[in-house]
């Protein structure tokens, strides 16, 4: 049987002074948020935060210069990533773009679409949003029907994507569209595309979650023309590239530190002398995170290597969900404080907040089913 494995590593000595620029950058521009408001993670959207992170040259951190990138190390950008999660800061306006958008075009886009976007992107001007789900294919992304047509200088499209977050307030979107039907082979005939949302025949309307909020929309394309030079890599090519994306969009530390703002109110919480059951809990949730961080370091360590650490991505993706969903019920029932909103203490709105919200850690960028069969395939084992 195939396996994987997860080596140790340590943050090269640079990494150090990097963290401690990036904490001081925190503390002056995120330093007195709220708790629930820091519980956000990287959903909290700020345009103008997003640029002043792009100045500070941590956006587009391993891109060549040339692109308006800063040619760092993977771990150098771990370390930028990791600090602004623990400390809550709103990144959304710039982190599809840097985690997969920009990525992706420097794989695939041509020259011309890497000078366009790529400086914009790590100056932190430019969001994007993904536009890969629809109404019937979700886990089945192969079998999605929006059609891109060839006509005149470029495509014409018809159809809807759903679930698009921040579709309303994103520049771009990447799209995966179908430009020619191969009768029964569904993963043929798709190509990404650079898509505007200001495009005439795009209509973006909210889809309210179960929190009430509206953070992604269902996109509806009716004859919207889209120019040839916007296709991103070969036509139907779609497939593979997009396979690659979510990969991109699988291996951050975002996959299990999605409630770490809860640890940290539940230790402020249970205070400096804890019960035992209290400690042994926060101890457990310490243990894990600390474990989830090596594990999820390693997949930073092999990309650094070029390697191509897929299965190990899916496998932080799965173990992480799984436990940054389980904290809420874990310290509702060591506590036994209720989740509020609105109002109350930091300690029960934060909780509220990720009561909340926890269900959907593991539904976006993939179920847990669609996870499981990946590192099954990984493993030979189907
Ligand atoms: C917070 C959030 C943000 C999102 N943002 C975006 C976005 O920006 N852009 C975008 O394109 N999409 C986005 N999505 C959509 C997300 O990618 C899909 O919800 C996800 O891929 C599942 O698809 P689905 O909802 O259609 O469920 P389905 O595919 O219908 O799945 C329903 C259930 O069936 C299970 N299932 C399906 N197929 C199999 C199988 N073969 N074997 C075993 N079990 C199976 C699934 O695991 C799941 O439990 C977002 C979702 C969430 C929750």
């Amino acid at each position: 049987m195939a396996t994987f494995q997860f080596d140790l590593l340590d943050l090269p000595p640079e990494a150090q002074a990097l963290r401690d620029e990036v904490r001081a950058f925190l503390t002056t521009t995120v330093g007195d948020r709220a708790g629930h408001r820091r519980a956000r993670s990287w959903g909290g959207f700020d345009r103008e935060f997003s640029r002043k992170v792009g100045e500070r040259g941590w956006i587009g951190m391993m891109w060549p210069k040339k692109y308006g990138g800063h040619e760092r190390s993977a771990l150098e950008r771990y370390v930028v990533l990791e600090e602004m999660l623990a400390a809550g800061a709103p990144v959304s306006a710039h982190w599809v773009a840097d985690r997969q958008s920009g990525p992706l075009l420097l794989r695939f886009g041509t020259e011309a679409q890497r000078e366009r976007f790529l400086p914009r992107i790590a100056r932190g001007e430019l969001a994007f949003a993904i536009g890969m789900s629809e109404p019937d294919s979700g886990s089945d992304l192969a079998s999605i029907r929006t059609r891109a047509e060839p006509v005149t200088g470029g495509y014409r499209v018809n159809g809807t994507k759903v679930w698009t977050s921040n579709a309303h307030i994103s520049d771009y979107m990447i799209a995966l569209f179908r430009t020619r039907v191969v009768p029964d082979k569904k993963h043929e005939g798709l190509s990404q595309f650079l898509v505007d949302t200001k495009t005439p025949g795009i209509t973006i309307r909210p889809i309210i979650d179960l929190a009430g909020g509206h953070h992604f929309n269902e996109v509806v394309f009716q004859d919207a023309f889209v120019p040839e030079d916007m296709r991103v890599g070969e036509e139907g090519n779609g497939w593979k590239q997009v396979s690659t994306e979510l990969a991109f969009e699988r291996s951050g530390p975002e996959r299990y530190l999605s409630s770490i703002q809860l640890v940290i109110e539940t230790i402020r919480e249970v205070g400096q002398e804890p019960g035992e059951r209290a400690a042994v809990t926060v101890g457990r949730l310490v243990a894990h995170l600390a474990t989830l961080r090596q594990m999820s370091l390693s997949v930073a360590g092999m990309l650094q290597a070029g390697q191509n650490p897929n299965l190990e991505a899916a496998v932080v993706k799965d173990v992480g969900t799984s436990f940054e969903q389980e904290i809420p019920e874990t310290v509702h029932a060591l506590l036994g404080v209720e989740p509020r909103l609105g109002s109350g203490s930091q300690f029960e709105r934060t909780l509220g907040y990720l009561v909340q919200h926890a269900p959907s850690f593991s539904l976006r960028g993939g179920t847990r089913e669609i996870l499981r069969g990946i590192i099954a395939r990984g493993l030979g084992l189907r």
